[in-house]
């Protein structure tokens, strides 16, 4: 067995494959690009879907790759088992339509075993077979010369995923030795796919033969595909002697840079923090590399399971004694780990660990809700002499708070209580079914449509330089998804020989245009143009005369319609740049559409971009339309073009041969679209919104050109009409005018104001009611709705004004009810005093207060008792002296 480092085993397997005439396809990104039914790319097979459903034909049928992973369905095994992460490398070899079981499964021998590769000893390898898989049984057998009892049939050994193709499959197993076991030597279990630890599956070959119908029919399918995967991690433990994936040099650097951290815990010291290192380990990793690929934190879909990932890292943090923020930490460990091949986490680490540490100040408040919940729930049922805890308790921790249920388990334990795991996952599945039904049917694909992908016709484009060209031969036409040698009417698909035009593609929209005879007849109406699977240019077409095949015609594309369309283009490759200039490196493209009459750019980035921000990427943009940059193209290899500088979309995946575009020395990107001849074609980039479209990722609608000037158009329109309105000759004096109107309105507003207060007073003094109460006079009214402060005035009036010696108020204003009293200074001198009648009435309306000797307020709850509290202070009076 060879002793490799996880990077030259991944480069072996590699190179093996491209010695068998593999092309290498670099790793694709994590987040799947056009394909909305998958939540992360899950395998190697996953990113080359377009090819095997006949989609798009590769230029070799032979491909090979190492593909990064996510399996959120072995979140749990992480840590637990030694084989599972939900992060990890698949290394796959692919045949469409190619070659079969007789070089797929002899060539996996070879590299397992031959001495020039990984040179594993054969006696430790097994493999599994469908049993009515006779064909595989006699080439592992007779070809690779395996004997017969280390190979086993097994009845799950058929990969299907529903409609689609299907077919029987192949795993190959290692042998660790009963030493790694967790079940006894005579378990029923113990065999090379039972659930055990001494054989691990390393290598999956499917042999994808059939097409599973919807009416639930296998037929053979058209072409037969092989589809492999193999778990980098598994074979880096075997090669490394590992007891499980994480003590490799893909984990160790890790683990003990968490361990620094922690400073207390040791990996090896107890199971149970072990447990938590790799947790740590791999959580770390998938997120680091989530992020990388533009994913973020959010509540829903692909973010929720990247939260759900860091809070569980941050818990099992806490479990080795880390209090403070520390993932972000990891980030730096991973991407040096894994630079040689993914060189993207290292290159936007500081974004990457910027993203992971809020996220972990963030929980941190949860995570103390959540605890405190937890100790409650568990006082709650000590107290009622209860030792479980309910199973939907348990879930909203695990829902609401992120608490893994082991974590309750545990905490529960040690208060001596357990946790209803039946109701629990209950809950759990209910959940799951949930997510389920709201991602749809996972990994289907379509059916290959045999018409399209059987024609082979080549089709030149040359609309990059033409916009009519008068002898493109019709060679293929297509009606109701038959071939066709005439047409006369109705709908029609078509391929030329050469066409001017452009099939939609990287979010630019079809260029559209007639078809016309030699004589300039019009035949036909070009209204759609999309990529057959074999590259060529299909346009669909609205016959209006006759077309034969073999004929030769002139392609026309709607100038006028291009002509917008490649400004726009050309403005998101402005836009974009711009965007990185001002709101940093880490912001890329998330999607274009780039339409005659408008462009639209998605991008990410955390939180919102500020007005200002905007504001310069419009004014950035525009500099460089007056700038009259001339924009040129150059085509070249993709190694070359990265080495150039050229911006390539983390998502997509490109061809050997790549179509730089430049605009000046500005921006320069890999692109097959349409673009203006110089950036003076724009003439104007207006922006017309900018809003949030999903967890970190934003969009952005702009106008150049003549629809530019319109919408600014539009708007001076509008200005116009307002200064009319506002019967302002001159629009610059229109902020003055508006200022001074607002002021107007304000002082007409505070004059309205004084007026009504000098009213109410009016009327309040009209209806003081004086009577004789003793020896004094007293003056008492009950003034509906004003505030303390309006009797406060009130009082004020009467002790200018009035010629008696109290003076008792009451109002209500909703629940608020109020008391005053004021005592004029004679009266006071006479032993009358404000405080004095106030602490008498003010319980009458279930309240109280107080005050100084000449004036006292109080507040009350019961308004209808207010003629009782004016009553109650005639009576006091009339006790005085
Ligand atoms: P297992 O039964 O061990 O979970 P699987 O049947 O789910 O494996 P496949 O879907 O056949 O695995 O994937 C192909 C290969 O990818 C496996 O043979 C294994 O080497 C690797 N693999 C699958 N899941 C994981 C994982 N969670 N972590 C690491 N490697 C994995
Ligand atoms: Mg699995």
């Amino acid at each position: 067995m060879k002793e490799l480092s996880s990077a030259e085993f991944r480069q072996m397997f590699l190179d093996f494959f491209k010695s068998k005439g593999h092309d290498v396809e670099p790793s694709a990104s994590l987040v799947p690009h056009d394909d909305p039914t998958l939540l992360w790319i899950n395998s190697g097979v996953a990113t080359l879907k377009k090819y095997f459903d006949g989609t798009v034909i590769p230029k070799n049928p032979r491909i090979t790759n190492a593909q990064k992973s996510i399996r959120t369905n072995d979140i749990e095994n992480v840590g637990k088992t030694a084989r599972h992460q939900t992060f990890f490398e698949m290394l796959g070899n692919f045949s469409v339509g190619d070659y079969f079981k007789e070089d797929a499964i002899p060539w996996a021998w070879e590299f397992l075993t031959s001495t020039k590769w990984l040179d594993l000893d054969p006696a430790k390898l097994y493999v599994t077979v469908y049993p009515k898989d006779t064909e595989a049984q006699r080439i592992w057998h007779e070809v690779v010369g395996l004997p017969a009892d280390h190979i086993i049939k097994v009845e799950d050994n058929f990969w299907d995923i529903g409609e689609g193709p299907s077919g029987p499959d192949s795993e190959i197993f290692y042998d660790r030795g009963q030493e790694f076991n967790n079940v006894a030597e005579d378990d029923p279990e113990n065999y090379p796919g039972g659930e055990n630890e001494r054989y691990l599956e390393l290598w999956n070959i499917v042999f994808s033969e059939f097409n599973h119908l919807a009416d639930g029919r296998y037929v053979e399918q058209p072409h037969k595909n092989i589809d492999t995967g193999m778990g980098l991690e598994r074979v880096v433990s075997v090669l490394q002697h590992a007891p499980t994936n994480f003590e490799t040099d893909l984990f160790m650097p890790i683990i003990h840079r968490t361990e620094e951290i922690s400073g207390q815990v040791k990996y090896g010291d107890a199971e149970k923090t072990d447990i938590a290192f790799k947790i740590i380990a791999d959580h770390a990793r998938a997120v680091s590399f989530a992020i990388g690929d533009g994913a973020l934190p959010s509540n829903e879909g692909r973010g929720y399971v990247l939260r759900r990932l860091i809070r569980r890292a941050v818990l099992n943090g806490r479990r080795l004694g880390i209090d403070k923020p520390f993932l972000f930490e990891l980030v730096a460990v991973v991407g040096k780990i894994m630079n040689s091949y993914y060189p993207e986490v290292e290159a936007q680490e500081g974004f990457i660990a910027k993203v992971i540490k809020s996220e972990e100040v963030r929980f941190s408040a949860t995570l103390t809700d959540g605890l405190a919940l937890l100790n409650q729930l568990i006082a709650t049922q000590k107290a009622a002499n209860k030792t479980v805890i309910d199973g939907s308790d348990a879930f909203k921790l695990f829902d609401t708070f992120g608490f893994p249920i082991e974590l309750t388990v545990e905490y529960a334990d040690e208060e001596g209580l357990t946790v209803n795991q039946a109701e629990f996952d209950q809950a759990m599945a209910e959940q799951k079914n949930r997510a389920r039904a709201a991602r749809g049917d996972l990994q289907s694909m379509g059916s290959q449509n045999e018409t399209l992908m059987a024609l082979k016709e080549p089709s030149e484009f040359v609309g990059y330089d033409n916009l009519t060209i008068s002898d493109a031969k019709l060679v293929v036409a297509l009606q109701d998804g038959q071939e066709v040698k005439t047409l006369t009417s109705g709908t029609a698909e078509l391929i030329f020989d050469r066409t001017p035009f452009y099939a939609e593609m990287g979010g630019q929209v079809a260029d559209w245009g007639t078809i016309e005879d030699t004589n300039g007849n019009l035949l036909a109406k070009v209204t759609d143009v999309q990529h057959a699977p074999n590259g060529q240019n299909l346009h669909t077409v609205e016959v209006l005369a006759d077309l034969t095949v073999g004929q030769t015609y002139q392609l026309a594309v709607d100038e006028l319609r291009r002509r917008k369309v490649r400004r726009n283009h050309t403005a998101t490759h402005l836009l974009d740049q711009a965007l990185r200039d001002v709101l940093g490196e880490h912001t890329h493209q998330a999607g274009s559409l780039v339409e005659p009459d408008y462009l639209r750019f998605d991008f990410t980035n955390l939180g919102q971009v500020s007005a200002a921000q905007l504001a310069e990427v419009e004014q950035i943009v525009n500099e460089k339309i007056w700038a009259e940059l001339p924009v040129t193209t150059v085509e070249t290899d993709l190694e070359s073009a990265k080495k150039l500088g050229a911006i390539a979309l983390f998502s997509e995946k490109y061809g050997e041969r790549v179509r730089v575009v430049k605009v000046g020395a500005y921006s320069m990107e890999l692109c097959g679209g349409t673009h203006a001849k110089n950036t003076a074609e724009l003439g104007l980039l207006k922006i017309t919104s900018e809003s949030a479209i999903g967890a970190g990722v934003r969009r952005i609608e702009a106008v150049t050109s003549k629809e530019a000037y319109q919408y600014l158009n539009e708007h001076d329109q509008m200005l116009q009409n307002v200064a009319a309105d506002l019967k302002v000759k001159q629009l610059k004096e229109l902020p003055n005018k508006i200022s001074r109107l607002q002021q107007d309105l304000k002082d007409a507003q505070r004059d309205l104001q004084n007026i009504k207060a000098k009213m109410a007073q009016e009327e309040a003094q009209d209806k003081l009611h004086v009577v004789t109460a003793g020896h004094y006079q007293l003056a008492t009214a009950l003034i509906p709705n004003v505030s303390m402060n309006e009797l406060r005035q009130l009082a004020d009036n009467w002790r200018n004004q009035s010629q008696t010696d109290v003076l008792v108020l009451g109002t209500s204003q909703g629940a608020k009810v109020n008391l005053l009293v004021a005592v004029a200074k004679e009266a006071v001198a006479k032993g009358i005093k404000a405080g004095v009648i106030i602490k008498t009435i003010a319980p009458v309306i279930g309240g109280g207060g107080g005050g100084r000797p000449d004036m006292a307020q109080a507040g009350g709850k019961e308004a209808d008792k207010l003629p009782q509290a004016l009553q109650a202070a005639q009576e006091f009076l009339e006790k005085q002296d």
